[in-house]
């Protein structure tokens, strides 16, 4: 079959909500040989103009605070409310033909089962970075596909927070009551970019150490700096096993779109990500062309060594570097 009419049926089955070929398109992405990346290009490019129709939510949290069986609840609800969800899980433990944690369907029992929803373990390549712009494409595909809600997930701390928080439009943090001070530093900075802080299994004897622990979260996201979106971020309580507070999570997204669709924010957010990525790319592709000649390999290994050794100023070494890649 030719490229065109294999991109033409993949586009037919996306547009018809067909899962087989939005996982197929999906795979297209992450693979590394280059035709298939050109005609996962050609997909995208066909399919942008019936994109951007969802809400993409990015959910965080340590391993153990119930991502998972939140996502199950949450994603339940959004569907007998008659959406289609879409979960994408990225998983850094995780490379391309190994086993994944995430890949575990299992860990979101009722939503897996369910018609109405997608859910895809993402690999990440082995490096974070990598993570931005495949998600960003799975996450144009799932509209395309008809998905209205992309729940976008990711184990642990650090780097793939910040880019989560770059690929989707509300940002959504999960705690644990009585975390140890060892979680406080990891916390701050995930927590400035947080639209909300929840404050999971809420139920038991937990329920009332979750409330204090609300009313804690709120005093500190006050001393915040105020978000560019007009934006202050909320507190939650909530409990995946016992129902609790799942309502007010659905509304209050609700509510932070309607505000943030009005003020205009909502579409310049999204302006500002397909600008971040773009940007990223191509820092990475010029980076990436410049390595791929071995001389320019072997002058950039040597200006390095001569700056590290102070025989030249890091200036006059980039100054050079780049006048002889012009030529
Ligand atoms: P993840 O690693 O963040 O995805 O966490 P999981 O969803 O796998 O949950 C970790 C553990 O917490 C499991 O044993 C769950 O049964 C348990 N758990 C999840 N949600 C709740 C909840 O709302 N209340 C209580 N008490 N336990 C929960």
């Amino acid at each position: 079959m030719s490229r065109k009419t294999d991109i033409q049926e993949l586009f037919r089955g996306l547009r018809a909500g067909n899962i087989a070929q939005l996982s197929r398109a999906i795979t297209l992405t992450e693979s590394g040989r280059p035709e298939d990346q050109q005609m996962a290009m050609a997909l995208i490019d066909r399919v942008l103009p019936y994109s951007g129709n969802s809400v993409r939510i990015g959910i965080t949290g340590v391993p153990g605070v119930g991502k998972s069986t939140f996502i199950d609840a949450f994603g339940m609800k959004l569907i007998e409310k008659g959406a289609k969800v879409a979960v994408l899980a990225i998983d850094p433990s995780s490379s391309v033909g190994k086993g994944s944690i995430l890949g575990d369907k299992t860990r979101m029992e009722r939503l897996s089962v369910h018609p109405g929803s997608f859910i895809r373990p993402s690999a990440t390549w082995g490096h974070l970075g990598g993570l931005t712009y495949k998600t960003k494409e799975a996450i144009i595909l799932c509209e395309a596909a008809g998905y209205e809600y992309i729940l976008v997930e990711t184990v642990g701390v650090g780097q793939s927070e910040t880019e989560v928080s770059q690929l989707t439009d509300f940002f959504l943090l999960l705690m644990l009551t009585g975390a140890g001070d060892e979680l406080q530093g990891i916390k701050r900075g995930i927590m400035e970019m947080a639209d909300a802080v929840l404050i999971h299994k809420a139920d038991g004897d937990n329920l009332g150490k979750a409330k204090l622990a609300r009313t804690e979260y709120a005093r500190a996201l006050h001393f915040l700096p105020p978000k560019p979106s007009g934006w202050s971020p909320k507190t939650l309580i909530a409990s995946a096993l016992s129902g609790l507070g799942i309502d007010e999570v659905v509304a209050l997204i609700w509510q932070f779109v309607q505000q943030q669709k009005r003020s205009g924010y909502f579409e310049q957010r999204r302006a500002e990500q397909n600008r971040y990525t773009f940007r990223k790319l191509l820092r990475e592709g010029i980076m990436n062309e410049i390595f791929q000649d071995p001389e320019m390999r072997q002058l950039i290994s040597r200006s390095e060594h001569a700056v590290v050794r102070q025989e030249q100023s890091p200036y006059s070494a980039v100054f050079n570097i780049l006048r002889l890649r012009k030529r």
